[in-house]
């Protein structure tokens, strides 16, 4: 039975479920997944986690469908990613047996937490993995945890899906070409909430960054990648800096199966007033239509949205790529996996 929670109006944020998986690597080898009802973890002090920034986390939501079958999306690019992340930070990496295992139990689990069909809410999952072991001086952890939390969230704007402005920064980078960038680690969050508090105090949902070096290209867009769309071409940012998002892998996919052009390229500052539609887009929101883009150094704004709708290409994407997640819409692409509880 599911818990009795307004699932209506869920924000998106944390509620307490009653279990959370977890798995230690200690010197090279991974043990037995554990269950755990408590909130906390015990942690060293000393843990390369709290000094030395060895941390990444992944996202990924699992649906209830139409059909009382739960699916869970792309699990595998998730496991894939965050092994690219450990490698990137020197950690132990996680094997893919043990992130598919965790994460379904932690469903299975908390399954009265599965936001019902219909309700426009999901189950977040939030595998996460630290260096648990000490260090003082700088190097690696020999002591991993990889914990999977879930928790159920609603839309991540409860507005809907209504177009957002956003802030061009020219006064924060958020990670270096040759950086951390593109793996999905605490340290660029960290690094990108000064120009989110920027972003806030122009009234902006968020920062868009411009590539750390030349300053001259579309870097990352908040905690998502940006899209943009024209002459029916579904155009996304290529850059080392970039963190590969999977919704956007699916957009990309999916408009070329709408039989839209692709391209994945560099993105000039100025050609920002020749788009007709644009967008943010990560697994919390799926897609956040940007109506605006403010340059505010420049004194330029570029309009995307003048009625306060978002375009025709981005509605139209998002109502495929959500209606595979639920399994409204037949997954075609072998994106969903339906979790058994
Ligand atoms: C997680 C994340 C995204 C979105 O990735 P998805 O796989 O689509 O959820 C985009 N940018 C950054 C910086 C991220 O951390």
């Amino acid at each position: 039975m599911a818990k009795n929670i307004d699932w209506k109006n869920l924000p998106f944020g944390y509620l307490k479920t009653d279990y959370n998986v977890r798995c230690y690597n200690r010197n090279g080898q991974w043990g037995e997944l554990e269950i755990s009802s408590s909130e906390y973890i015990d942690i060293h002090m000393a843990a390369t986690a709290l000094h030395y920034g060895q941390e990444a986390f992944e996202g990924l939501k699992a649906f209830m469908g139409k059909d009382g079958k739960v699916r869970i999306f792309r699990w595998e690019e998730n496991a894939k990613r965050m092994i690219n992340s450990a490698k990137g930070i020197m950690m132990a990496e996680i094997a893919m047996d043990i992130f598919k295992k965790a994460c379904f139990k932690a469903i299975e689990l908390n399954k009265e937490y599965i936001p019902p069909y219909g309700s426009g809410a999901s189950l977040y999952i939030r595998p996460m993995l630290v260096g648990s072991g000490p260090q003082v001086g700088v190097r690696p952890a020999t002591e991993y945890l990889f914990l999977v939390f879930v928790t159920p969230v609603g839309p991540y704007f409860k507005e809907g899906f209504k177009p957002v402005t956003m802030l061009l920064t020219r006064e924060f980078d958020r990670a270096a070409p040759l950086g951390t960038g593109n793996i999905k680690v605490g340290g660029n969050y960290a690094a990108s909430l000064r120009a989110q508090e920027k972003a806030h105090e122009h009234g902006c949902a968020n920062a868009i960054f411009l590539d750390a070096k030349e300053k001259k290209y579309i870097d990352e867009c908040g905690p998502a990648n940006f899209f943009a769309i024209k002459n029916n071409t579904y155009i996304t940012p290529e850059s080392k800096s970039i963190l590969p998002s999977i919704t956007n892998m699916c957009l990309f996919d999916l408009a070329k199966s709408e039989g839209m052009k692709v391209e994945r390229r560099n993105i000039p500052v100025e050609e920002l007033s020749t788009f007709e539609e644009a967008g943010a887009c990560g697994t919390a929101a799926v897609i956040s239509p940007i109506g605006k883009i403010v340059d505010s150094m420049m004194g330029q704004t570029y309009v995307y949205s003048k009625d306060g709708n978002p375009g025709p290409i981005s509605t139209k994407l998002y109502e495929k790529l959500l209606g595979i997640q639920t399994g409204d819409i037949p997954d075609t692409f072998g994106w969903t996996e339906i979790v058994e509880i």
